[in-house]
């Protein structure tokens, strides 16, 4: 199992909006706002809550912490999540992407994650 300590760190250090970059998913800057298109819905209508790292959105309602994004991504559980968070950690950049209006071209899917 994994540690409390280890899971609070994915969910509230990694940043989400630099996760979503890593991830590839597609973001826009409108309105002063950074939009990124939704794992679930697939709209571009989900925004981020920077002080909590959090994103929601405001399509489908759904909410998103740095696990769920990567669940919702993927489509993988949780634990699947967690695992590939801990195995990316590190290639996570000090600094914040800029929010970008493509994404990085990243081949992000490891081998346990596959069906
Ligand atoms: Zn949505």
């Amino acid at each position: 199992m994994f540690e409390t300590q280890r899971l609070e760190y994915l969910r509230n250090r990694i940043n989400l909006k630099n996760l979503a970059s890593h991830l590839g998913i597609q973001m826009k800057v409108k309105d002063n706002q950074c939009w990124f298109v939704c794992p679930k819905c697939l709209k571009l209508k989900a925004s981020f809550q920077i002080n909590q790292n959090l994103a929601r959105c405001w399509k489908c309602n759904t909410r998103y912490n740095s696990i769920e994004l990567v669940m919702a991504h993927f489509n993988i559980n949780f634990r699947q999540a967690v695992m590939f968070l801990i195995d990316q950690e590190r290639q996570f950049p000090e600094k914040g992407y800029p929010c970008l209006g493509h994404h990085l071209s990243l081949s992000l899917t490891p081998q346990y994650i596959m069906k």
